[in-house]
């Protein structure tokens, strides 16, 4: 991960304006400062990589903005030894500052195309605790499980059952739930006796969480 000492001044300043807009965790916003945003997205798009905001992907997905990156980041409240799903591998923005934080990253996309670049991406920069597959995330990666950790970063219409099944004891899943055009952010956490424990933590705006507990694709 070695960037240009401009990105890394750029990145600096973004670490600092997501820290003077609530982000408290100092791992979190550390893992901000490391990650080279801009190796993410096209190359016409560098100029912006370290704006606050999202940048469109190929295949009409978006990069999430930095600041839901680290707060969902945030809201997981990752120890370093732990196993994390994310759901929506997208660009491996958000997958690579969770594997600066955390052992293993566990990454599900559904559009192929997607979850090759980012994977081929994520290796050149020498990660090597990530693995994505390309499948219909609603149904989690049962073979993996459980999880202390699982993060959606999809709008959904609700959490999907499989995911809450895969969350290990004690585990926290962060998922955006709402409809089409905003959702509140959700974290739940398995109690140990079996139930879940709900907060919800403000509104946020993401793609949709397409598949079999999800959206319907369209068309279908
Ligand atoms: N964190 C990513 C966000 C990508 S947008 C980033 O910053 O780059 C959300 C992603 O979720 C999209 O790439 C979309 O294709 C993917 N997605 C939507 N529904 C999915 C599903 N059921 N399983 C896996 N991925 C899904």
């Amino acid at each position: 991960m070695n960037a240009a000492p401009d990105f890394r001044h750029q990145r600096e300043r973004l670490a600092e304006l997501l820290g003077s807009r609530g982000i408290r965790d100092a791992a979190v916003l550390d893992a901000i400062r490391r990650v080279p945003r801009h190796e993410f997205v096209r190359k016409n798009l560098w100029g912006q990589a370290y704006r606050d905001y999202a940048l469109p992907l190929s295949s009409g997905q978006t990069i999430s903005q930095p600041w839901i990156v680290a707060r969902m980041s945030e809201l997981a409240r990752l120890e370093p030894s732990q196993r994390v799903l994310e759901i929506g591998t997208g660009s491996g923005y958000q997958t690579a500052v969770l594997a600066l934080l955390t052992r293993w990253v566990f990454s599900l996309e559904r559009i192929g195309e997607l979850a090759r670049s980012a994977n081929r991406r994520l290796r050149s920069m020498g990660f090597d605790n990530i693995k994505i597959q390309t499948f219909d995330g609603t149904i989690g990666w049962s073979e993996m499980a459980p999880y202390d950790r699982i993060v959606v970063t999809a709008g959904a219409p609700g959490v999907p059952q499989p995911l809450l099944d895969q969350l290990g004891e004690g585990g926290r899943l962060v998922i955006p739930e709402g409809d089409l055009e905003s959702q509140v952010l959700v974290c739940y956490e398995r109690q140990p006796d079996g139930s879940f424990q709900r907060e919800e933590h403000g509104a946020v705006a993401f793609v949709p969480l397409v598949g079999r507990h999800g959206w319907m694709p369209e068309g279908e």
